[in-house]
């Protein structure tokens, strides 16, 4: 028997696409709900004193849509393991693995994102969509050059979060591109 085909990998961003930070207060999009948490990577404020809670906009719809899209899900965030603690289940997705970032505020000189090496380096050739909202041309040729397998790098903006069209999209790179290759 063969073994069954592996699913891309769809990364994903916590605030951006998840979460659409940049809406403003009176305009944030239909079907998201604000939260207020204090993960452990807040920093601490002046003299100490303990970090301000961060508010964070969800959809609890978008758990099960990113589950019924076809891919093995990874958080790619700032947040790491916290996102399974202060996210997930606020959207109702189960656990997921992280890629690790060691140093997620670290831009690097040729202007990829932070987390754009260690991505390709996680991924190690499968293929992998990506949905963030820092992803610009540096990346998509950085990937290009490094990453043997398909790629989507799928930018999100930072006010509207996922929408209809990104479920699309995604759906249908799995099942084309990102699925040609699988096995
Ligand atoms: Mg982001």
């Amino acid at each position: 028997m063969p073994r069954p085909p592996a699913s891309p990998f769809l990364l994903l961003d916590v605030d951006g696409p998840l979460n659409p930070f940049h809406a403003a207060p009176h305009d944030c999009p239909a079907g998201f709900a604000p939260h207020r948490m204090s993960p452990g990577w807040l920093l601490p404020g002046p003299d100490g004193a303990p970090a301000r809670p961060v508010e964070v906009r969800l959809d609890p719809s978008h758990g099960a849509r990113l589950l019924g899209l076809g891919y093995d899900l990874v958080w790619a965030t700032g947040w790491q393991a916290d996102a399974n603690t202060w996210i997930a289940p606020r959207i109702g997705l189960p656990p997921l693995p992280h890629v690790p970032f060691a140093d997620i505020r670290a831009w690097r000189p040729d202007g990829t994102c932070a987390k754009t090496w260690e991505i390709v380096s996680w991924a190690a050739g499968r293929p992998f969509a990506w949905v963030d909202d820092d992803i610009d041309e540096a990346d998509r040729a950085f990937v290009a050059a490094r990453h043997p397998g398909p790629a989507l790098l799928h930018r999100v903006h930072p006010a509207r979060g996922l929408r209809d069209e990104d479920f699309e999209l995604l759906a249908a790179w799995a099942a084309g591109p990102g699925a040609a290759v699988r096995g």
